[in-house]
């Protein structure tokens, strides 16, 4: 982002060069013009023609006008020159959509150019070039001229690269694109530009003409070219991220890949993913170029802003300008967008959700970005739905239906990869398995009714994550058991904690409200458990012994002393 100050001195900057340039370029380098003055003004409109048709690669605008403008330097000289191509560089950046916000890019674009034409006319006097016509040409001239197309060339590439380094802050490439396609360009309209100079001094006017029009057509042709390749590259990049949405698993890193891969492909500032839930849209996912802000709200109601209009209407967005959507006005749209493009995430028939993204900038997106948003949201459509679908198997596969724990099938498993990393590493922690049976629980449902007792598990199974939290891993063992795996955790550790969990359990008055006693209120019900412990690895070598072991505690330790209390292992051999 540029800032507040950068802007200004560049305002400031150019307010003083300037005038300061073309006030010297008047005095010291002025070629005699008066009476070609309706010449000059074709010049200029042929100039602004060729300025329509520019290539934006990386923010700089690269435009055919040095063609026409070393034919305008050979004729006029520096001073016209450096008037004409202003008005050639005015034209592209309006063409281009800077507006307000970034109107800096005037001065410091109009600032760059004259540099660069001040330096190719210096190089050029160096070489002993002169302004006559061509029939008094010398070798030393032909000289003078190949020395000023290549200054300009080298000192346009120059500018364009310190500006982006110093003042955009952004990795510098000498040999990238920018400079692949000045090069080309420059290779085949440098020499039309000097065949218009050679023809514009023997035939005048009309041969401004003659070349104007094969000119405006290279120019045409260069601009398709490059859209050309823009279009290739893009749909390799597109299949690419496809590709990558598809083969992720989990949610989380579907939204990460999208956006990740989305903001590096189009000129966005901000991104949003919205995901419809619960008759709203809800803000899955926010992303902003410069980091300095956060969504500070995490849903939509329909007809809400942009994504909200999406999905009650079905139709995808494109605005250009803020004064485009000035009619959506809403809290939620950051205040310096504007270019929006918006979509909706559609799966089958429904529309599962919308991605919005912005810019700052005026005419950020064009309709080829608008075809490729098309493809990858679908892509996500795609990838959103798969995702979810294995989410769930996955959850169904490991958790218990009715308490939402862990089931036994997932403890076993996670008991086993623990143990086998602690051996391939060599590690001595110790860590330990609780195993926990529900005193007399055939009477509480005997009492109260099976669907009071279910109850009485699932409140169980709150109490048990609330006290373990992320100290350890709680898993329904089997009908009303329940196993608690505590990494870390040597004897006297898990002693400690499996008391503790005792006696909340044994203090806590479960409530039941399915109860089948005749008594409509809710009941209050007292429940004790009898806790087994076993440690790894002083009483077991394998997960499944550890397990073993705890039930054995539990049985023989806890259940047959009274119950209501918690067993070792160890005490087991040693009574
Ligand atoms: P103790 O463990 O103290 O020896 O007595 P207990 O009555 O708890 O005996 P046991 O552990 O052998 O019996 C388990 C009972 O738990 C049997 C069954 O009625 C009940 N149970 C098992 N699974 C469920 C369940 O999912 N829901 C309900 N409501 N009860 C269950
Ligand atoms: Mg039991
Ligand atoms: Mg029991």
């Amino acid at each position: 982002m540029v800032s507040k100050g950068k802007m200004k001195l560049t305002w400031i900057l150019w307010f003083i060069l300037w005038p300061t340039i073309l006030w010297l370029s008047y005095n010291y380098y002025y070629v005699r013009i008066e009476d070609q003055l309706i010449d000059i003004l074709l010049f200029a409109l042929f100039m602004c023609i060729v300025a329509w048709f520019p290539l934006t690669i990386n923010d700089n605008p690269v435009f055919f006008v040095n063609g026409i403008s070393i034919a305008v330097f050979l004729t006029f000289g520096l001073f016209v020159e450096i008037i004409l191509t202003q008005i050639a560089i005015v034209t592209v950046l309006a063409k281009t959509g800077v507006g307000k916000k970034d109107n800096y890019r005037y001065p410091l674009n109009m600032l760059m150019f004259s540099l660069v034409s001040v330096i190719g006319a210096g190089v050029y006097g160096q070489l002993g070039g002169n302004h006559q016509t061509i029939l008094t040409q010398s070798e030393e001239q032909v000289w003078a001229i190949f020395g000023y197309a290549i200054t300009i060339f080298i000192a346009n590439q120059f500018f364009n690269k310190l500006i982006d380094k110093a003042f955009y802050k952004r990795k510098v490439k000498i040999f990238d694109e920018g400079l692949r396609w000045e090069f080309i360009s420059s290779l085949l309209i440098i020499p039309v530009g000097f065949v218009l100079f050679v023809l514009y001094s023997e035939i005048g006017r009309a041969g401004i003409f003659y070349l104007g029009i094969p000119f405006v057509f290279i120019s045409i042709i260069l601009m398709l070219l490059y859209s050309y390749k823009e279009i290739n590259r893009y749909l390799e990049k597109t299949g690419e991220i496809g590709h990558q949405l598809t083969n992720r698993m989990e949610l989380s890193s579907v939204y990460n890949v999208f956006i990740n891969e989305i903001s590096d492909l189009l000129p966005i500032d901000y991104a949003y993913i919205y995901i419809v839930d619960d008759n709203k849209l809800k803000l899955e996912q926010f992303y902003d170029l410069e980091n300095n802000t956060e969504a500070s709200f995490s849903s939509l109601k329909r007809n809400e802003a942009f994504s909200g209009k999406v999905w009650a209407t079905g139709k995808s967005l494109l605005y250009k300008r803020a004064s485009d959507w000035a009619t959506v006005k809403s809290r939620k749209i950051p205040s310096d967008t504007e270019s929006v493009l918006s979509l909706p995430v559609e799966y089958g028939e429904d529309i599962i959700g919308v991605v919005t993204i912005e810019s700052k900038q005026k005419k950020a997106f064009e309709k080829l970005h608008f075809q490729i948003m098309d493809i990858l949201t679908n892509y996500l459509g795609v990838a959103v739905e798969n995702a979810k679908n294995y989410e769930l198997t996955k959850s169904q596969s490991e958790r218990d239906g009715l308490t939402q724990l862990y089931n036994f099938r997932y403890m076993e498993k996670l008991l086993e990869d623990y143990c086998e990393n602690l051996i391939e590493n060599d590690s001595d922690e110790s860590f330990s398995l609780l195993l926990l049976d529900i005193d007399h629980f055939k009477k509480v449902n005997d009492i109260y009714g099976h669907e009071a007792g279910n109850e009485i598990l699932c409140q169980i199974a709150e109490c048990l994550k609330s006290f373990v939290g992320d100290k350890g891993v709680i898993a329904r063992y089997g009908g009303e058991e329940f196993v608690v795996f505590l990494p870390y955790s040597g004897l006297s550790e898990s002693t400690r904690i499996a008391e503790n969990i005792r006696t909340l359990i044994a203090d806590t008055p479960f409530i039941v409200h399915k109860h089948i006693v005749n008594n409509t209120a809710p009941l209050k019900v007292a429940i004790t458990t009898s806790i087994g412990i076993s440690v790894f690895p002083i009483h077991c070598e394998t997960p499944s012994e550890l397990i073993r072991h705890a039930d054995r505690a539990m049985y023989i330790g806890a259940k047959r002393k009274g119950r209501n209390r918690v067993a070792v292992y160890e005490d087991l051999k040693s009574s």
